[in-house]
């Protein structure tokens, strides 16, 4: 039986530190006991500790595997500093150094062995001989098609469970919305997985959406008022984060780009600079910055439109993991959306894909607290406004919209969850098109309750609803309205909702500024 007591010791002898954090001690304990584990938990929020632990303390082998192979080294140079007989495998290695690898497992000399999906046929031969006893999956979403950084060897992990069905699979991601939750468990067979999602909120940073009139005027003004903060700037193309650090070297900036175009020495150069305050501006796609660790990165500007909110709150939460405040802006731009929709509509899922650019582009519209929206996303209900967004700064008028969001929300339970937005619009308005009359809602109880509400209207307030976490879009369900656990608040027990006056398409957002 291990006690809690035999834990803080094992933490603090080493690990060096004092106390778990958020839900650490509850992983690890689920693991322990023999249970299938899912750790959402935010970047730098401690999820190695989470299988590095209980390797301590498990009989046998615990296997970790890892897209970042760039990463390995690091992470097995400091567990071995710490005193943790650990290895790593992958095609950087000679088949030599490889097979010592391999015999050192046989001969239990080592805890822990890190190795990449693609590496993990090596141990084929071995496993028969080895006692595994947890199987730790790291950047789990790379498994799913539907989120971003899709790796294509994670897909063959589901067989891991069948051959040691009794060995706990421990997956942990920093980005997973429900969607890709469920789509990992699946993928891995995980059984009867505990799932523990961390709080997602990083209040130090701030949040900003502007329109991109004049970007890179926009983003060297900015710069030049803080020229000792580091920062990242997320563009689309690998030719944007050329000319933009061109651009901004030109005048002065100490900026650099980078790219998975450029070669691999340039790449790691650029990022040791970066990491090591050399450098002060990286201009990059998303290729850059899983794993890195840099505490420091004062600012995250998006000088493009994120894919989706996945994506965007991976990337702004590389700012601030020292816990100062930081800033991030997203600049938004009718262009880029169009761009990705076209993007969208011709990749994988298309569906999916387009509804996540969807609600993504509801994020930069939005009216109301954008954390809440972000956090909603990610199904952390919060009920207090942040005070560190935009918005919250510059709040735009609102009104008492219970009755607008009792109506919605019990058109939704009327249609029994299972139509999409356009249609609850049309049922609310008494639509007579041939769809209602196909399915003859217009024989339902609330058809045509929102008739004096223009179609636009009750399109943007049910964004705001979904916004604030009332009601949200089951994306792989052709984007049915679900209504959430907050929803029977408002139906049953007269909870108030405030909503934003709706404004007029095409209303720049910078003219409500006055307060
Ligand atoms: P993640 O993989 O979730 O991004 P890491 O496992 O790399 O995060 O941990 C982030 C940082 O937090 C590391 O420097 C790690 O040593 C530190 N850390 C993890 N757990 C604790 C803890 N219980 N107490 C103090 N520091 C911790
Ligand atoms: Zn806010």
């Amino acid at each position: 039986m291990i006690t809690s007591q035999i834990l803080h010791t094992t933490l603090k002898e080493n690990f060096g530190f004092e106390k778990f954090r958020s839900n650490q001690e509850e992983i690890i304990n689920t693991i322990l006991n023999g249970n299938d584990t899912l750790a959402i938990m935010p970047t730098g929020g401690g999820k190695s500790i989470c299988f590095q632990l209980p390797a301590l303390l498990f009989p046998g082998i615990t296997i970790v595997i890892s897209p970042l192979i760039a990463l390995m080294k690091d992470q097995v140079d400091s567990l071995k500093a710490n005193g943790i007989a650990a290895c790593f495998i992958n095609s950087t290695q000679t088949e030599t150094e490889q097979q010592q690898h391999i015999e050192n497992l046989k001969n239990n000399k080592v805890k822990l062995v890190y190795i990449a999906p693609e590496s993990l046929s090596y141990l084929d031969n071995a496993f028969s001989v080895l006692t595994i006893s947890l199987i730790a999956i790291d950047e789990a979403h790379c498994i799913s098609s539907w989120g971003h950084d899709f790796r294509p060897a994670y897909t063959n992990l589901g067989y891991l469970k069948n051959r040691f069905p009794s060995t706990p699979i421990l997956a942990l991601t920093a980005t997973a919305d429900k969607a890709t939750r469920q789509d990992i468990s699946n993928q891995l067979n995980l059984r009867k997985p505990t799932v523990f999602i961390s709080s997602f909120d990083r209040k130090n940073l701030s949040l900003e959406v502007r329109p991109a009139l004049d970007r890179v005027k926009q983003i060297i003004d900015f710069i030049e008022s803080k020229p000792n903060d580091s920062g990242i700037i997320y563009c689309l193309s690998r030719k944007t984060t050329e000319d933009l650090a061109e651009k901004l070297s030109k005048i002065g900036i100490n900026a650099k780009a980078y790219h998975a175009g450029l070669d691999s020495e340039l790449r790691s150069k650029t990022q040791d600079e970066f990491i090591n305050d050399q450098c002060q501006v990286i201009c990059a796609t998303i290729a850059f910055g899983m794993g890195i660790d840099k505490s420091n990165v004062r600012w995250v500007i998006h000088y493009n439109l994120p894919k989706n909110i996945e994506g965007y709150y991976q990337e702004i939460g590389r700012a601030g993991r020292d816990g100062l405040a930081s800033e991030t802006i997203l600049f938004e731009s009718y262009g880029d959306l169009i761009q990705l929709q076209k993007f969208a509509s011709q990749g994988q899922n298309a569906e999916i894909q387009l509804a996540k650019l969807e609600r993504m582009k509801q994020y930069t519209d939005a009216l109301s607290c954008r954390r809440k929206i972000l956090l909603s996303y990610f199904s952390e209900i919060v009920t207090e406004n942040c005070g560190n967004c935009d918005i919250c700064k510059n709040p735009p008028a609102f009104f008492d919209g219970t009755i607008i969001a009792q109506k919605a929300l019990s058109a939704i339970i009327r249609l029994q969850e299972s139509e999409p937005l356009a249609v609850i619009v049309d049922f609310l308005r008494g639509s007579k098109n041939a769809y209602i009359y196909e399915k003859e809602y217009q024989n339902l109880k609330t058809y045509g309750v929102g008739i004096e509400t223009s179609w636009h209207d009750w399109n943007q307030y049910l964004i705001q609803l979904i916004n604030l976490g009332y009601c949200e879009i089951a994306f792989h369900q052709q984007n049915k309205i679900k209504l959430t656990p907050l929803a029977r608040k408002v139906l049953f027990e007269n909870e108030k909702v405030q909503l934003n006056t709706v404004q007029k398409a095409n209303t720049s957002k910078t003219e409500t500024k006055e307060t």
